[in-house]
Protein backbone atom coordinates (compact mmCIF):
# COMPACT_ATOMS: atom_id res chain seq x y z
CA UNK A 1 0.00 0.00 0.00
CA UNK A 2 1.88 3.52 -0.96
CA UNK A 3 2.69 5.71 2.23
CA UNK A 4 3.69 8.93 -0.22
CA UNK A 5 -0.47 9.98 -0.63
CA UNK A 6 -0.11 10.77 -3.87
CA UNK A 7 -2.46 10.20 -7.09
CA UNK A 8 -1.53 10.19 -10.35
CA UNK A 9 -4.74 11.36 -12.52
CA UNK A 10 -5.13 12.44 -16.50
CA UNK A 11 -6.59 15.18 -18.07
CA UNK A 12 -6.98 15.73 -21.61
CA UNK A 13 -3.48 15.24 -22.57
CA UNK A 14 -1.72 15.95 -19.55
CA UNK A 15 -0.58 13.54 -16.72
CA UNK A 16 -0.01 14.27 -13.41
CA UNK A 17 0.91 13.55 -9.71
CA UNK A 18 -1.45 15.21 -6.91
CA UNK A 19 1.00 14.69 -4.26
CA UNK A 20 -0.04 15.08 -0.43
CA UNK A 21 3.01 14.68 1.12
CA UNK A 22 6.79 16.53 -0.37
CA UNK A 23 8.11 13.18 -1.18
CA UNK A 24 7.56 12.52 -4.54
CA UNK A 25 5.14 9.66 -5.56
CA UNK A 26 7.04 7.23 -8.65
CA UNK A 27 3.99 4.07 -8.18
CA UNK A 28 0.67 4.13 -9.07
CA UNK A 29 -1.18 4.62 -6.05
CA UNK A 30 -4.36 2.81 -6.55
CA UNK A 31 -7.59 2.92 -4.97
CA UNK A 32 -6.45 3.90 -1.37
CA UNK A 33 -5.19 7.40 -2.72
CA UNK A 34 -8.11 7.97 -5.14
CA UNK A 35 -10.38 7.31 -1.66
CA UNK A 36 -7.87 9.52 0.34
CA UNK A 37 -8.34 12.59 -2.53
CA UNK A 38 -12.23 11.59 -2.23
CA UNK A 39 -12.60 12.04 1.49
CA UNK A 40 -10.41 15.25 1.68
CA UNK A 41 -12.44 17.05 -0.98
CA UNK A 42 -15.85 15.62 0.75
CA UNK A 43 -14.48 16.86 3.58
CA UNK A 44 -13.20 20.20 1.98
CA UNK A 45 -16.80 20.64 0.36
CA UNK A 46 -18.61 20.38 3.53
CA UNK A 47 -16.69 22.89 5.70
CA UNK A 48 -16.73 25.43 2.66
CA UNK A 49 -20.51 25.02 2.29
CA UNK A 50 -20.82 25.31 6.58
CA UNK A 51 -18.66 28.59 5.95
CA UNK A 52 -20.75 30.19 3.54
CA UNK A 53 -23.94 29.70 4.71
CA UNK A 54 -22.90 31.84 7.50
CA UNK A 55 -19.95 34.33 6.57
CA UNK A 56 -21.21 35.08 2.49
CA UNK A 57 -21.47 38.84 1.72
CA UNK A 58 -24.48 39.95 1.49
CA UNK A 59 -24.20 40.63 -2.08
CA UNK A 60 -26.89 42.06 -4.43
CA UNK A 61 -26.77 39.64 -7.03
CA UNK A 62 -26.81 37.20 -4.23
CA UNK A 63 -30.48 37.62 -3.78
CA UNK A 64 -31.64 36.59 -7.35
CA UNK A 65 -31.35 33.89 -9.03
CA UNK A 66 -32.13 35.46 -12.78
CA UNK A 67 -29.42 34.43 -15.20
CA UNK A 68 -29.36 37.57 -16.81
CA UNK A 69 -28.59 39.66 -13.72
CA UNK A 70 -25.93 36.86 -12.31
CA UNK A 71 -23.96 37.37 -16.09
CA UNK A 72 -23.81 40.86 -16.13
CA UNK A 73 -22.28 40.84 -12.33
CA UNK A 74 -19.69 38.37 -13.20
CA UNK A 75 -18.84 40.34 -17.20
CA UNK A 76 -18.67 43.69 -14.32
CA UNK A 77 -16.72 41.67 -11.64
CA UNK A 78 -14.30 40.43 -14.43
CA UNK A 79 -10.72 42.49 -13.11
CA UNK A 80 -13.04 45.00 -10.48
CA UNK A 81 -13.42 45.05 -7.14
CA UNK A 82 -17.07 43.66 -5.82
CA UNK A 83 -17.45 47.43 -4.45
CA UNK A 84 -16.88 49.24 -7.22
CA UNK A 85 -19.59 46.90 -9.27
CA UNK A 86 -22.51 47.13 -6.72
CA UNK A 87 -23.58 50.88 -8.36
CA UNK A 88 -23.03 49.85 -11.85
CA UNK A 89 -24.75 46.87 -11.33
CA UNK A 90 -27.45 48.05 -9.93
CA UNK A 91 -27.64 50.75 -12.45
CA UNK A 92 -27.63 48.81 -15.29
CA UNK A 93 -30.26 46.44 -14.15
CA UNK A 94 -32.56 49.71 -13.56
CA UNK A 95 -31.90 51.15 -16.82
CA UNK A 96 -32.03 47.77 -19.08
CA UNK A 97 -33.29 45.44 -17.17
CA UNK A 98 -33.96 42.75 -20.00
CA UNK A 99 -31.83 40.76 -22.24
CA UNK A 100 -33.58 42.29 -25.05
CA UNK A 101 -33.13 45.73 -23.71
CA UNK A 102 -29.15 45.30 -23.71
CA UNK A 103 -29.54 44.08 -27.22
CA UNK A 104 -31.32 46.92 -29.11
CA UNK A 105 -29.51 49.74 -26.61
CA UNK A 106 -27.50 52.22 -28.73
CA UNK A 107 -23.65 52.01 -28.20
CA UNK A 108 -23.68 55.22 -26.99
CA UNK A 109 -25.71 54.48 -23.42
CA UNK A 110 -24.13 50.99 -22.78
CA UNK A 111 -20.69 52.81 -22.67
CA UNK A 112 -21.98 55.71 -20.73
CA UNK A 113 -23.37 53.05 -18.03
CA UNK A 114 -20.13 51.34 -18.53
CA UNK A 115 -18.54 54.35 -18.06
CA UNK A 116 -15.83 54.22 -14.87
CA UNK A 117 -15.80 50.51 -14.83
CA UNK A 118 -12.77 49.79 -17.43
CA UNK A 119 -12.20 47.47 -19.67
CA UNK A 120 -14.99 48.18 -22.46
CA UNK A 121 -14.41 45.49 -24.87
CA UNK A 122 -16.70 43.63 -22.05
CA UNK A 123 -19.80 45.78 -22.69
CA UNK A 124 -19.57 45.30 -26.60
CA UNK A 125 -19.47 41.72 -26.00
CA UNK A 126 -22.18 41.48 -23.22
CA UNK A 127 -24.10 43.53 -25.74
CA UNK A 128 -22.99 41.14 -28.92
CA UNK A 129 -24.24 38.33 -26.46
CA UNK A 130 -27.50 39.65 -26.07
CA UNK A 131 -27.97 40.00 -29.82
CA UNK A 132 -27.26 36.39 -30.16
CA UNK A 133 -29.81 35.00 -27.61
CA UNK A 134 -32.16 37.65 -29.21
CA UNK A 135 -31.52 36.20 -32.50
CA UNK A 136 -31.52 32.63 -31.18
CA UNK A 137 -34.73 32.99 -29.67
CA UNK A 138 -36.62 34.44 -32.83
CA UNK A 139 -35.06 31.75 -35.19
CA UNK A 140 -36.13 29.44 -32.39
CA UNK A 141 -39.55 30.52 -33.14
CA UNK A 142 -39.53 30.90 -36.51
CA UNK A 143 -38.61 27.34 -37.26
CA UNK A 144 -41.07 25.84 -34.46
CA UNK A 145 -43.67 24.29 -35.76
CA UNK A 146 -45.89 25.19 -33.00
CA UNK A 147 -45.62 28.68 -35.04
CA UNK A 148 -48.47 27.28 -37.69
CA UNK A 149 -50.90 26.14 -35.36
CA UNK A 150 -51.22 29.01 -33.23
CA UNK A 151 -53.94 32.48 -34.31
CA UNK A 152 -52.30 35.44 -34.90
CA UNK A 153 -53.10 36.79 -31.99
CA UNK A 154 -51.07 33.99 -30.16
CA UNK A 155 -48.46 34.18 -32.60
CA UNK A 156 -47.23 37.95 -31.63
CA UNK A 157 -47.07 37.25 -27.91
CA UNK A 158 -45.26 34.02 -28.62
CA UNK A 159 -42.80 36.35 -30.77
CA UNK A 160 -42.42 38.57 -28.09
CA UNK A 161 -41.82 36.42 -25.12
CA UNK A 162 -38.43 37.09 -23.54
CA UNK A 163 -35.44 36.25 -24.78
CA UNK A 164 -34.03 33.34 -21.72
CA UNK A 165 -30.69 33.09 -20.90
CA UNK A 166 -29.21 30.04 -22.35
CA UNK A 167 -28.67 26.80 -19.87
CA UNK A 168 -26.09 24.71 -21.60
CA UNK A 169 -22.69 25.12 -20.65
CA UNK A 170 -21.25 24.59 -24.03
CA UNK A 171 -23.61 27.40 -25.41
CA UNK A 172 -22.99 29.75 -23.07
CA UNK A 173 -19.15 29.44 -23.00
CA UNK A 174 -19.74 30.14 -27.14
CA UNK A 175 -21.01 33.81 -26.09
CA UNK A 176 -18.88 36.34 -27.14
CA UNK A 177 -16.94 37.47 -23.58
CA UNK A 178 -17.55 34.33 -22.37
CA UNK A 179 -14.67 32.06 -21.09
CA UNK A 180 -14.35 28.79 -19.09
CA UNK A 181 -14.76 30.79 -15.84
CA UNK A 182 -17.38 33.25 -16.66
CA UNK A 183 -19.45 30.06 -17.95
CA UNK A 184 -18.70 27.74 -14.76
CA UNK A 185 -19.70 30.70 -12.45
CA UNK A 186 -23.15 31.50 -14.33
CA UNK A 187 -24.16 27.72 -14.71
CA UNK A 188 -23.52 26.74 -11.20
CA UNK A 189 -24.80 30.03 -10.01
CA UNK A 190 -27.93 30.37 -11.50
CA UNK A 191 -28.66 26.93 -12.44
CA UNK A 192 -27.03 24.71 -9.73
CA UNK A 193 -24.76 23.30 -12.31
CA UNK A 194 -21.69 21.31 -11.28
CA UNK A 195 -19.57 23.51 -13.87
CA UNK A 196 -15.88 24.50 -12.04
CA UNK A 197 -14.33 27.64 -11.89
CA UNK A 198 -11.16 29.42 -11.51
CA UNK A 199 -10.00 32.80 -11.04
CA UNK A 200 -7.28 34.50 -9.20
CA UNK A 201 -8.90 34.11 -6.04
CA UNK A 202 -9.70 30.29 -6.62
CA UNK A 203 -6.48 29.68 -8.10
CA UNK A 204 -4.52 30.84 -4.59
CA UNK A 205 -6.87 29.00 -2.43
CA UNK A 206 -6.62 25.98 -4.33
CA UNK A 207 -3.06 26.00 -4.36
CA UNK A 208 -2.19 26.44 -0.94
CA UNK A 209 -4.77 23.58 0.05
CA UNK A 210 -3.23 21.26 -2.16
CA UNK A 211 0.29 22.47 -1.47
CA UNK A 212 1.07 22.79 -5.83
CA UNK A 213 4.22 24.65 -6.07
CA UNK A 214 4.27 24.89 -9.81
CA UNK A 215 3.12 28.42 -11.60
CA UNK A 216 -0.19 27.66 -12.17
CA UNK A 217 -0.31 29.32 -15.60
CA UNK A 218 2.13 25.99 -16.80
CA UNK A 219 -0.56 23.81 -18.29
CA UNK A 220 -0.17 20.62 -16.50
CA UNK A 221 -0.56 22.65 -13.41
CA UNK A 222 -3.50 24.34 -14.61
CA UNK A 223 -5.38 21.35 -16.03
CA UNK A 224 -4.80 19.80 -12.43
CA UNK A 225 -6.46 22.99 -10.85
CA UNK A 226 -9.19 22.72 -13.13
CA UNK A 227 -9.91 19.25 -12.06
CA UNK A 228 -9.39 19.84 -8.43
CA UNK A 229 -12.20 22.52 -8.72
CA UNK A 230 -14.55 20.53 -10.85
CA UNK A 231 -13.92 17.40 -8.11
CA UNK A 232 -15.17 19.90 -5.46
CA UNK A 233 -18.29 21.27 -6.83
CA UNK A 234 -19.40 17.60 -7.96
CA UNK A 235 -19.01 16.52 -4.10
CA UNK A 236 -20.94 19.90 -3.70
CA UNK A 237 -23.94 18.37 -5.73
CA UNK A 238 -24.19 15.40 -3.10
CA UNK A 239 -24.74 17.88 0.12
CA UNK A 240 -28.12 17.88 1.91
CA UNK A 241 -29.49 20.77 3.45
CA UNK A 242 -28.30 22.07 6.68
CA UNK A 243 -29.55 23.97 9.41
CA UNK A 244 -28.01 27.70 9.21
CA UNK A 245 -28.97 29.73 12.52
CA UNK A 246 -27.81 32.97 11.49
CA UNK A 247 -30.83 35.81 10.90
CA UNK A 248 -28.43 37.62 8.32
CA UNK A 249 -28.07 34.47 6.08
CA UNK A 250 -31.61 34.41 5.20
CA UNK A 251 -30.52 35.30 1.69
CA UNK A 252 -28.04 32.55 1.03
CA UNK A 253 -29.50 29.46 2.99
CA UNK A 254 -28.38 26.29 1.47
CA UNK A 255 -30.85 24.15 -0.22
CA UNK A 256 -30.71 20.96 -2.46
CA UNK A 257 -30.63 23.09 -5.35
CA UNK A 258 -27.54 25.73 -5.01
CA UNK A 259 -25.29 23.56 -3.29
CA UNK A 260 -22.85 23.86 -6.87
CA UNK A 261 -23.40 27.72 -6.29
CA UNK A 262 -22.74 28.02 -2.85
CA UNK A 263 -19.42 25.65 -3.45
CA UNK A 264 -18.19 27.98 -6.70
CA UNK A 265 -19.16 30.99 -4.62
CA UNK A 266 -17.68 29.79 -1.33
CA UNK A 267 -14.20 29.02 -2.51
CA UNK A 268 -14.30 32.99 -4.30
CA UNK A 269 -15.30 34.34 -0.81
CA UNK A 270 -12.25 32.36 1.03
CA UNK A 271 -10.15 33.71 -1.23
CA UNK A 272 -11.60 37.49 -1.40
CA UNK A 273 -12.19 37.54 2.82
CA UNK A 274 -9.79 34.65 4.13
CA UNK A 275 -7.01 33.55 2.04
CA UNK A 276 -5.85 36.66 0.77
CA UNK A 277 -2.69 37.49 -1.26
CA UNK A 278 -0.79 38.87 1.95
CA UNK A 279 -1.98 38.12 5.49
CA UNK A 280 -4.04 35.11 5.15
CA UNK A 281 -6.17 34.83 7.82
CA UNK A 282 -5.04 30.80 8.23
CA UNK A 283 -6.11 30.75 12.26
CA UNK A 284 -9.86 32.07 11.32
CA UNK A 285 -9.94 29.59 8.30
CA UNK A 286 -12.47 27.30 8.27
CA UNK A 287 -10.09 24.71 5.93
CA UNK A 288 -7.16 25.10 7.80
CA UNK A 289 -6.66 21.32 8.82
CA UNK A 290 -7.20 20.37 5.11
CA UNK A 291 -4.51 22.97 4.03
CA UNK A 292 -1.02 21.75 3.08
CA UNK A 293 0.32 25.23 2.67
CA UNK A 294 -0.56 25.37 6.23
CA UNK A 295 0.41 22.31 7.60
CA UNK A 296 4.03 22.87 6.17
CA UNK A 297 4.49 26.59 6.55
CA UNK A 298 4.74 27.53 2.89
CA UNK A 299 1.46 29.98 2.38
CA UNK A 300 4.10 32.75 1.70
CA UNK A 301 5.36 30.81 -1.31
CA UNK A 302 2.14 29.95 -2.74
CA UNK A 303 0.87 30.26 -5.60
CA UNK A 304 3.96 30.33 -7.08
CA UNK A 305 2.95 33.05 -10.14
CA UNK A 306 6.81 33.46 -10.96
CA UNK A 307 8.40 36.94 -11.92
CA UNK A 308 6.01 39.61 -12.61
CA UNK A 309 6.70 41.79 -15.66
CA UNK A 310 8.45 45.32 -15.07
CA UNK A 311 5.63 48.02 -15.95
CA UNK A 312 6.55 50.36 -18.16
CA UNK A 313 6.46 53.88 -18.51
CA UNK A 314 4.30 56.28 -20.89
CA UNK A 315 3.40 60.23 -20.90
CA UNK A 316 1.07 61.35 -22.80
CA UNK A 317 0.40 65.43 -23.15
CA UNK A 318 -3.35 66.60 -23.12
CA UNK A 319 -5.02 69.24 -24.10
CA UNK A 320 -8.06 71.32 -22.74
CA UNK A 321 -9.21 73.33 -26.05
CA UNK A 322 -11.33 76.07 -25.24
CA UNK A 323 -13.39 78.16 -27.58
CA UNK A 324 -16.11 80.54 -26.54
CA UNK A 325 -16.95 78.11 -23.52
CA UNK A 326 -17.20 75.07 -24.76
CA UNK A 327 -13.77 72.14 -25.19
CA UNK A 328 -13.01 70.08 -28.03
CA UNK A 329 -13.53 66.24 -27.13
CA UNK A 330 -12.91 63.12 -29.79
CA UNK A 331 -13.83 59.52 -29.84
CA UNK A 332 -11.70 56.71 -29.83
CA UNK A 333 -11.89 54.93 -32.92
CA UNK A 334 -12.58 50.99 -33.05
CA UNK A 335 -10.02 48.57 -32.18
CA UNK A 336 -8.18 50.29 -30.14
CA UNK A 337 -8.10 50.22 -26.40
CA UNK A 338 -10.67 52.47 -24.71
CA UNK A 339 -12.52 52.37 -28.25
CA UNK A 340 -15.78 54.86 -28.73
CA UNK A 341 -15.43 56.48 -25.42
CA UNK A 342 -14.36 60.23 -25.45
CA UNK A 343 -11.25 62.36 -24.71
CA UNK A 344 -9.56 65.25 -25.08
CA UNK A 345 -7.00 65.72 -27.73
CA UNK A 346 -3.98 63.92 -26.65
CA UNK A 347 -0.35 63.05 -27.98
CA UNK A 348 2.39 60.64 -26.36
CA UNK A 349 5.71 61.75 -25.98
CA UNK A 350 9.03 60.24 -25.69
CA UNK A 351 12.11 61.76 -23.87
CA UNK A 352 12.83 63.39 -20.97
CA UNK A 353 11.85 67.28 -21.49
CA UNK A 354 7.56 67.19 -23.09
CA UNK A 355 7.57 70.33 -25.16
CA UNK A 356 3.31 71.10 -24.74
CA UNK A 357 3.45 73.99 -26.91
CA UNK A 358 5.59 72.32 -29.54
CA UNK A 359 2.88 69.20 -29.13
CA UNK A 360 0.05 71.66 -29.54
CA UNK A 361 1.35 73.00 -32.68
CA UNK A 362 2.04 69.27 -33.81
CA UNK A 363 -1.99 68.68 -33.40
CA UNK A 364 -3.40 72.23 -34.12
CA UNK A 365 -1.36 73.86 -36.68
CA UNK A 366 -1.31 77.02 -34.50
CA UNK A 367 0.92 78.26 -31.66
CA UNK A 368 -0.83 79.04 -28.52
CA UNK A 369 -0.74 82.56 -27.10
CA UNK A 370 -1.15 81.07 -23.64
CA UNK A 371 -1.13 77.42 -22.31
CA UNK A 372 -1.70 76.77 -18.21
CA UNK A 373 -1.15 73.64 -16.35
CA UNK A 374 -4.45 71.79 -15.98
CA UNK A 375 -3.86 68.70 -14.31
CA UNK A 376 -1.92 65.52 -14.28
CA UNK A 377 -3.23 62.04 -14.12
CA UNK A 378 -1.33 58.72 -13.14
CA UNK A 379 -3.18 55.11 -13.85
CA UNK A 380 -2.22 52.29 -14.94
CA UNK A 381 -3.23 49.97 -18.00
CA UNK A 382 -2.58 46.56 -17.76
CA UNK A 383 1.39 46.85 -18.05
CA UNK A 384 1.39 50.01 -18.99
CA UNK A 385 1.76 53.34 -16.05
CA UNK A 386 0.80 55.95 -18.10
CA UNK A 387 1.33 59.69 -16.85
CA UNK A 388 -1.65 62.33 -18.46
CA UNK A 389 -0.26 65.49 -18.22
CA UNK A 390 -3.22 67.97 -19.01
CA UNK A 391 -2.52 71.67 -20.09
CA UNK A 392 -5.85 74.14 -20.55
CA UNK A 393 -5.72 76.36 -24.48
CA UNK A 394 -7.97 79.35 -24.72
CA UNK A 395 -8.28 80.16 -28.64
CA UNK A 396 -10.00 82.96 -30.19
CA UNK A 397 -11.25 81.35 -33.20
CA UNK A 398 -11.40 77.25 -33.65
CA UNK A 399 -8.94 75.56 -35.67
CA UNK A 400 -9.43 74.25 -38.79
CA UNK A 401 -9.29 70.86 -40.25
CA UNK A 402 -9.94 69.49 -36.34
CA UNK A 403 -11.99 65.92 -35.71
CA UNK A 404 -14.61 66.04 -33.16
CA UNK A 405 -17.20 68.19 -30.90
CA UNK A 406 -16.92 70.97 -29.24
CA UNK A 407 -18.92 70.77 -26.10
CA UNK A 408 -20.25 72.92 -23.20
CA UNK A 409 -19.00 71.19 -19.84
CA UNK A 410 -22.84 70.92 -18.80
CA UNK A 411 -22.88 68.45 -21.81
CA UNK A 412 -19.92 66.52 -21.17
CA UNK A 413 -22.02 63.70 -18.65
CA UNK A 414 -23.88 63.03 -22.01
CA UNK A 415 -20.94 61.13 -23.66
CA UNK A 416 -18.90 58.48 -22.03
CA UNK A 417 -15.24 59.48 -21.05
CA UNK A 418 -12.60 56.76 -20.18
CA UNK A 419 -11.54 57.25 -15.97
CA UNK A 420 -8.71 59.51 -16.92
CA UNK A 421 -10.29 61.83 -19.42
CA UNK A 422 -13.29 62.26 -17.13
CA UNK A 423 -11.09 63.93 -14.46
CA UNK A 424 -9.84 66.07 -17.11
CA UNK A 425 -13.20 66.95 -17.98
CA UNK A 426 -13.82 67.52 -14.51
CA UNK A 427 -10.89 69.74 -14.02
CA UNK A 428 -11.53 71.74 -17.43
CA UNK A 429 -15.19 72.51 -15.97
CA UNK A 430 -14.06 74.15 -13.14
CA UNK A 431 -11.35 76.14 -15.22
CA UNK A 432 -13.99 77.85 -16.82
CA UNK A 433 -16.13 78.25 -13.73
CA UNK A 434 -13.12 79.84 -11.87
CA UNK A 435 -12.94 82.26 -15.19
CA UNK A 436 -9.24 80.82 -15.98
FE1 LIG B 1 -5.58 29.80 2.86
FE2 LIG B 1 -4.47 29.71 5.30
FE3 LIG B 1 -6.92 28.69 4.84
FE4 LIG B 1 -4.77 27.48 3.88
S1 LIG B 1 -5.27 27.77 6.03
S2 LIG B 1 -6.69 27.89 2.78
S3 LIG B 1 -3.49 29.22 3.36
S4 LIG B 1 -6.31 30.87 4.70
Amino acid sequence: MPRCGCQTAKTGDSTFVISFSRISCISRCGNFLNSKLKTKNSKLATALLGWFAVHARDLPWRRTRDPYAIWVSEIMLQQTQVKTVIPFWERWLRELPTIEAVAKADSAKIHKLWEGLGYYTRVRNLQMAAQQIVNRRRDEFHESPAKNQVRDSQRSSLRNLPAKFLENYDEVLALPGIGRYTAGAICSIAFNQPTPILDGNVIRVLTRLFGIAENPKEKAANARLWQLAEELVSHAKTQRRKKNNSPLRAFAPLREDNSCSHLNQSLMELGALVCTPRNPQCLACPVKKLCVAFAENRVDELPNLGKREAATARHFLAFAVECGGNFLVQQRPAGVVNAHLWEFPNVEITGTKPDAPAAFQKIFGVKPKVIQPLRTVKHSITRYRITLEAFFVSLAKRPAKTNGRWLAPAEFDSIAFSSAHKKLASAAAKSILSGR
